[in-house]
């Protein structure tokens, strides 16, 4: 793990939230990370914070982050006010063990929510220009369908290999009445929609209460726990 100080090279809005950042990797340094793994921001405070990197490991010297800002939280206002203000960002990286490196020999989900969908463009991105030899199943739950900020790039990975699979789903649609999708959680959804877990290996990104709700339900329905993989079980391990 290393820590950097990387130069801003550009910060965008994709929605009226998210933002998408990219930083430089200092002349004469590099960063060997695994698709799926994160950096951590470092503030200001010194408090250090979590954002997966969105970008897949062969995007030399650059990594791409994305960042939605939580209601009351005072580090996300710090994040904010960096965003929008500095010029070079202090960064750790790489961290994490719940990456992928290749596609796996059977069945893969991958469960995301929120901002949780940038793990998974990381690990899409590098599995997919190999092609793909068993279906690969994206479920992406978000409150409301403006927060499909990624949709369109979701579905380009359809049309570049059949065997993948995207599925946005809403989970609050009285928030959005022209969505014509999926409504409920992400997955529960997945579960109704694919039956026998069995033998798939589910990736799973979001909030510590979200990912180990998923697990009981998958746990429950078939799935072999070691076959499910989540950074919050290292992050946030559940409390005994
Ligand atoms: C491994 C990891 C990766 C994250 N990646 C991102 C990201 O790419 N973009 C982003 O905007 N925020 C991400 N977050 C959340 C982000 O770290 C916090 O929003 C940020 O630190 C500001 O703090 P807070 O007070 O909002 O949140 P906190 O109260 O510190 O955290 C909010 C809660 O949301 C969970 N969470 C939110 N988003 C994610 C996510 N994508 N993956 C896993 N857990 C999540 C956190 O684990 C935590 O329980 C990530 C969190 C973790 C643990």
């Amino acid at each position: 793990m290393k820590t950097l100080s990387c130069p801003v090279d550009s910060i965008e809005y994709y929605n009226h939230d998210t933002r998408r950042i990219f930083l430089k990797i200092p002349e004469g340094e590099s960063v060997d990370f695994k698709a799926g793994q994160y950096l951590q921001m470092i503030l200001p405070t010194n408090k250090k914070c979590p954002f997966s990197i969105a970008s897949a490991p062969s995007l030399e010297g650059m990594v791409e982050i994305h960042i939605r800002p939580t209601p009351g939280s005072e580090d996300s206002k710090i994040i904010e006010t960096l965003l929008d203000e500095a010029k070079v960002i202090d960064l750790e990286l790489p961290l994490g063990d719940c990456f992928l490196e290749k596609a796996p020999a059977g069945p893969l989900l991958m469960l995301a929510a929120s901002t949780g969908i940038t793990q998974m463009k990381s690990i899409i991105e590098s599995i997919l220009p190999g092609g793909l030899e068993h279906p690969v199943h994206l479920y992406w739950g978000v409150l409301a369908d403006k927060d499909l900020y990624l949709s369109d790039l979701c579905k380009s990975w359809e049309e570049k290999d059949k065997n993948f699979h995207f599925v946005p789903v809403v989970s609050e649609p009285e928030t959005s009445p022209d969505w014509q999708g999926k409504t409920g959680l992400v997955g529960n959804i997945a579960l109704d929609d694919l039956g026998d877990v069995s033998d798939t290996t589910v990736f799973v990104s979001g909030s510590p209460g979200m990912v180990y709700a998923t697990l009981d339900l998958y746990v429950e329905n078939g799935l072999p726990e070691k076959n499910m993989f989540s950074d919050i079980f290292s992050y946030a391990p559940r409390a005994k």
